[in-house]
């Protein structure tokens, strides 16, 4: 079975995806971010799992582990990505700010929408949201224990939870996920059952969830890694020269960003967007929190040489403090022209400005 999941060189060099979690207000959106990342904590071994700055990070193997008994190893061997970045903060407005160079940070978003309730005013929101930036999602019906007479199947594929339900069961949720493919209609987007039959590229996936009692959410995590897998071979570029970086908060002299593509170094000169104008300086330190099985302390950090694609990261440098949020970040290399570079700073800055006037 190992020989099967033979590296591939391109597992490397592809990027891993970032994702964000999205719905209306009680949807469960903070407590399936809880499940993603706890199930593995309760287990002991963190496995491999890193908790970043503003994000947490899932090494493809991880995810291999949880779905070992529900996907097959002929599929976990077609995978190929490092792993899956997850954003911490969830809702819209944090997609909103999470963009950079203009287009979107968010690669791939976790929809996520009440069973008993369907689309509600913030899901068809963070739908449009997510329609305007053509950004790839899929939908988690959560609180499917919530139905009536619902059993708890634990260690089994969502398809085969569902065919065990009593025959009620199974109607009701015939009956509520047919509602809410209809709704999803309304707003023009074919959705189904992620195991429905017919052509995934046609339609947004559905996976039934519970953050409650992490049915589901293999399934769920799964599918991303998959759906990015497939879309990356055709569309995406393997890492660039050129560094992304979206700047999440300024405080001090720090910043915290998530690193998109390409790698970091101390020492390296930047310039990033401030709210007076282009801050050109030089990278002193590049942190990450102590991996999660290690004792943490408040504010201790690693410290890096260099930092690869993708993780987030908090950046220390003079003049940090007036940098503003929402916009990329710049190395300057010895060959490039640093006034091009700083108005390109300052041109993410007026985007930033802008879309955050008409949302
Ligand atoms: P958010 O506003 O979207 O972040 O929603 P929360 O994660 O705070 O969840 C709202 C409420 O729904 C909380 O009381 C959760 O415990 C509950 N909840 C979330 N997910 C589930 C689920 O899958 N099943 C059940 N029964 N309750 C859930």
């Amino acid at each position: 079975a190992d020989r099967n999941r033979t590296k591939d060189v391109s597992e490397e060099s592809l990027r891993s995806p970032i994702c964000c979690i999205m719905g209306h207000v009680d949807a469960g959106k903070t407590k399936l971010l809880d499940r993603i990342r706890g199930t593995n904590l309760q287990e002991g071994e963190a496995g491999g799992i890193t908790q970043q700055i503003g994000a947490t990070y899932f090494p493809a193997e991880n995810i291999r582990e949880r779905t070992k008994e529900i996907i097959s190893h002929v599929d976990h061997a077609k995978l190929k990505v490092p792993g899956l970045l997850v954003i911490d903060t969830p809702g819209h407005e944090s997609f909103s700010k999470l963009r950079s160079h203009g287009s979107d940070l968010c690669d791939i978003a976790i929809l996520v929408v009440d069973i008993m309730h369907g689309l509600e005013r913030q899901t068809i929101e963070s739908l449009n949201l997510l329609k305007m930036r053509n950004t790839d999602f899929i939908v988690a019906l959560n609180k499917v224990d919530r139905l009536y007479g619902w059993k708890t199947c634990r260690h089994t594929q969502m398809k085969e939870a569902i065919e065990q339900q009593s025959k009620d069961v199974r109607n009701e949720f015939r009956m509520r996920l047919d509602q809410i493919i209809t709704q999803f209609k309304e707003q023009g987007l074919n959705t189904d059952l992620y195991y429905s039959k017919g052509n995934i590229r046609e339609r947004y996936s559905i996976v039934p969830t519970s953050a409650i009692t992490g049915e589901g959410i293999p399934e769920l995590l799964w599918l991303i890694l998959a759906q990015w897998t497939r879309k990356n071979k055709v569309e995406k570029p393997t890492y660039s020269d050129q560094v992304q970086v979206e700047v999440v908060e300024g405080l001090g002299t720090t910043i915290d960003v998530v690193l998109v593509n390409g790698v970091l170094h101390g020492g390296d000169r930047i310039v990033v967007c401030g709210k007076q104008g282009p801050i050109v300086t030089t990278i002193r330190s590049l942190l990450t929190p102590h991996p999660m099985k290690e004792l943490r302390v408040e504010g201790t950090y690693l410290h890096h040489k260099e930092i690869k694609a993708v993780q987030g990261i908090k950046i220390t440098a003079q003049g940090l403090e007036h940098a503003s949020t929402a916009t990329g970040l710049y190395v300057v290399r010895p060959q490039d022209d640093l006034e091009e570079i700083e108005e390109k700073a300052m041109e993410d800055h007026m985007k930033s400005v802008m879309s955050r006037s008409t949302e």
